[in-house]
């Protein structure tokens, strides 16, 4: 049976098919590599938090997976947004997912900054 919004998806431990969707392959994750320049916006510190800080080197590093800041399992309704998604290196990716999602809290507060001047 297909699930139409993501969190039924999420409530049926299948958050994994939305990233198998035709929405997300073909539309949402296109459009934020492009938005970002298929750049890693971690390697290039523009995304940063006092939680999460960044200490890396400003540098170009190809982004291959778009990530969600806000996690599908607790912010399904996030999961479409373009401010609640950023494009990352694999690298970057495995350390972000590492964390635990509360370590992000201090993005909500720059949230209104993330639009599209600022990407
Ligand atoms: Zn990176």
């Amino acid at each position: 049976m297909k699930k139409s919004n993501v969190r039924e998806l999420v409530e049926a431990g299948e958050k994994n098919k939305f990233y198998k969707r035709a929405e997300w392959t073909d539309k949402l994750r296109p459009m934020i590599l492009e938005r970002d320049h298929y750049e890693c916006q971690r390697c290039l510190h523009k995304w940063d938090s006092a939680e999460y800080p960044n200490t890396r080197p400003k540098k170009l590093t190809r982004a291959r997976t778009v990530h969600h800041v806000y996690p599908l399992e607790k912010y399904p309704e996030y999961a479409k947004e373009p401010w609640n998604m950023v494009s990352l290196c694999n690298r970057c990716h495995n350390e972000v997912e590492g964390r635990k999602w509360f370590s992000f809290k201090g993005i909500k507060k720059k949230k209104p900054e993330i639009n599209e001047e600022l990407w």
